[in-house]
């Protein structure tokens, strides 16, 4: 195909020229169009496309030189135009080369293949032009607009670039930062070592690799302020392959940092105390165990339970439960080293990883540290709350090779400590893990022993020790396990008061006693008072007072006829509420006694206060009456002290002549036990009221003669 060439020119002898001597030679290889003049030169540009380089005449009338060459290449700036002109006027037509003209051609050289020769290479020349003219401006856009930081240098690391985005990121204009030294412009450091990285950065590159900086470094910007920079740098080279300068794209990423940090720490923290969680536990412990293996030592765990904790939180809020727990924390933390790791396990669960003990009484004192850190008082939002903890403590390797095994030997161990009473520390043995499985299976069957009826009630006599009259009953309860026979309270009330069963079981003893009584009511036999025990966590609910209204109102029993039994601990806690729910029950005629009595709290201050009716000195004390003056002597004041309280105390336990013969002499008012009887079915019971105490009548005789006016 020929290549169509507009030739701007008036002048005949040069158009003739070209026309004749080029076309004779290469017809079909150009295809020349000539006008005369510059203004129908641009029309034809306008109108057709297809022509591909123009040839201007330097002579041009009317437009001489730079005045046509601006008007053509304005018109079609895609075009090469090659200047055509006489000698004299060289110097110009060189002049016109360097303002976009692509090259020039003397009319004396013009020949067909000189001329075939500069179309074609100003043709190819243009058009390299204008690719490289697209990608340079595609390349400054590009740096202009991205996201990314761009520095670069040349070989001695002097800044020859900088991207709108890296003045914004360094606080340098690229003004300012040209040709000064990388390390001033772009002072990364290793946010560790405070180490700077830029020496290590130049060496990688001098050596021809594209580098990538630490993850944790830090750009020192030039007003000291600190960005986390993610960052590539790489060596440019040249046409011959040899390093001639380095290009660096970094980026901020302070926030995407603290964002990982922060979800990091999530990941494994408790939220509410900021103490490692359960996964971070497991994953430190797993190393523990490592290292104690191959070195042959020994580490601990310790589970610490919050005894009743459950009920801060039930009464109280969440928001003092949560308080309470941070306060908690705060106290085991110093009790531990810094390699050792305390965890939260969520609700009032603490675990706590010793990771080197030389022996394991070790743990023990730790524990033992840990129980009084946590037993002293907290005040809290202008509450005074105590809390005590039950710890159980494992040793590796004795009591499990690897963490599950040991956290469970822990767990159970701490079970056992809530079984002793609370508030202490027990080491895992290996038959707790009997008693543990019994427990569960135990508590898996509690959930049905109410609905298959399988609770009964057994009544025991009290009896007045001045007359020998039966003075009240009291009802213990008993459960007709389907496959382990008959179960007593001690075997199942503290796993049912755990696992919360205790509020139906109680309520259900408390209606069946009820019931009982109302019923002997109706039969007219005098048993005196109905006394139901009533455990803490029963009587510290919220429904317990209206439940206790709805079974009275229910079963028909009058008020006066009941009689509850609670122990110190439970009429301790919590001073206000059980002093409003006692004066409740006092105002209706319930009578209250305090049960165990000598076995718990030290101060006595609450029996002035609160409504109550009798105390049941704990039967240890009346055991122990023969055989220890001390005891003895217990026994005579509180005795003493009951009477000028106006309780009446009522002694548990009572097994042999000797102490009977003792309480008389004390004038203690009641006294119950397997020497009058032992509990027994309500159909038993009522045999024994029928007979209306002459069991027993005659061993009062001589002392209710004595007494009797
Ligand atoms: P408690 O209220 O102090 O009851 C007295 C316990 O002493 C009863 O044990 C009774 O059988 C026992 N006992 C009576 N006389 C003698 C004696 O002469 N010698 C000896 N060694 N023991 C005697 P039990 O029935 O095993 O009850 C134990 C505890 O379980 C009770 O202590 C009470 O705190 C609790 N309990 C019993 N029934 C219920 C109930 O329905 N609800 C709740 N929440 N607790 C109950
Ligand atoms: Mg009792
Ligand atoms: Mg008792």
């Amino acid at each position: 195909m020929s290549t169509r060439v507009l030739v701007v020119s008036d002048n005949e002898v040069l158009i003739d020229k070209l026309t004749h001597s080029v076309l004779n030679a290469h017809g079909d290889s150009l295809d020349i169009t000539c006008v005369p003049r510059l203004a129908e030169a641009i029309t034809r540009l306008k109108a057709h496309d297809d022509i591909q380089a123009l040839l201007l005449d330097w002579d041009l009338p009317g437009a001489r030189g730079f005045e046509a060459l601006l008007a053509l290449t304005n018109a079609a700036p895609q075009l090469p135009l090659v200047v055509l002109g006489n000698d004299r006027d060289l110097a110009q037509q060189m002049n016109l080369v360097r303002h976009g003209a692509e090259d020039y051609l003397l009319y004396s050289r013009i020949d067909a293949e000189t001329l075939l020769n500069k179309v074609h290479k100003s043709i190819a020349r243009k058009a390299r032009e204008g690719v490289l003219f697209n990608n340079k401006e595609r390349a400054q856009v590009t740096l202009d607009s991205i996201g990314d930081a761009v520095l670069s240098t040349d070989r001695a690391w002097r800044v020859t670039f900088l991207n709108p985005m890296a003045e914004k990121f360094l606080a340098w204009s690229y003004t300012e930062a040209a040709g000064r030294h990388l390390s001033e412009v772009f002072p990364v450091i290793d946010a560790a070592t405070r180490e700077l990285l830029v020496p290590q950065l130049e060496m990688e590159i001098g050596n021809g690799r594209t580098v990538l900086l630490p993850p944790n470094c830090v750009l020192v910007r030039r007003d000291g302020k600190e960005l986390s920079i993610e960052d590539s740098a790489a060596p440019i080279r040249d046409q011959n392959g040899n390093i001639s300068g380095a290009v660096i794209v970094f980026r901020d990423v302070s926030e995407t940092r603290a964002m990982t940090e922060r979800m990091a720490h999530l990941a494994e923290h408790d939220i509410l105390t900021s103490l490692p969680n359960r996964a971070l536990l497991d994953d430190r412990l797993d190393q523990g165990i490592a290292l104690a293996k191959r070195h042959g030592r020994r580490l601990a765990i310790l589970f610490v339970d919050l005894d009743h904790f459950k009920h801060i939180n039930d009464s109280l809020g969440h928001l003092i439960g949560d308080q309470l727990l941070k306060a908690v924390a705060q106290r085991i933390t110093p009790c531990i080293r810094t390699s050792d790791t305390v965890s939260r396990q969520g609700g009032d669960e603490f675990i706590v990883l010793l990771s080197e003990v030389v022996k394991a009484e070790d743990a023990g004192l730790i524990a033992e540290k840990i129980r009084l850190a946590v037993i002293a008082p907290y005040s809290i939002a202008n509450h005074h709350l105590h809390l005590s903890a039950s710890i159980g403590v494992s040793v590796y390797p004795e009591d499990g090779a690897d963490s599950e095994s040991l956290i469970r030997s822990a767990d159970t161990a701490m079970y056992h400590a809530k079984e002793k009473g609370r508030n202490n520390s027990q080491f895992f043995r290996t038959e707790m893990n009997v008693h543990a499985v019994e427990r569960q299976t135990i508590t898996g069957d509690l959930r049905h022993a109410l609905a298959r009826d399988e609770f009964i009630l057994e009544y025991q006599p009290k009896i007045n020790l001045l007359t020998g009259a039966i003075a009240g009953v009291e009802a213990l309860i008993r459960w007709r396990h389907p496959s382990r026979g008959v179960l007593y309270p001690i075997q199942f009330i503290p796993i049912a008061e755990d696992c919360g069963l205790i509020i139906p079981i109680g309520r259900w003893a408390l209606r069946e006693a009820c019931t009982q009584a109302q019923s002997w009511l109706v039969k007219g036999l005098e048993f005196g008072t109905m006394a139901v025990n009533i455990s803490a966590v029963e009587f510290r609910s919220d429904q317990f007072f209206d439940g206790v209204c709805s079974i009275l109102e229910s079963t028909g029993l009058p008020p006066e006829y009941l009689e509850l039994e609670l122990t110190e601990t439970a009429v301790m806690r919590n001073f206000e509420s059980t002093g409003l729910v006692l004066q409740a029950l006092s105002a209706m005629h319930v009578r209250i006694a305090v049960d165990d009595f000598g076995t718990g709290y030290s101060n006595l201050s609450y029996l002035k206060r609160f409504p109550i009716n009798s105390l049941k000195l704990d039967k240890s004390f009346v055991h122990d009456i023969a055989n220890s003056p001390n005891v003895a002597t217990i026994v005579r004041s509180v005795i003493r002290m009951g009477q000028n309280l106006n309780l009446r105390v009522v002694a548990e336990g009572i097994e042999t002549e000797q102490q009977l013969k003792f309480l008389r002499a004390q004038e203690c008012a009641e006294g119950q036990g397997h020497y009058f009887s032992k509990s027994v079915p309500g159909t038993e019971c009522e045999s024994l009221l029928r007979a209306r105490a002459l069991h027993w009548t005659w061993q009062f005789r001589p002392l209710a003669l004595q007494r009797s006016k």
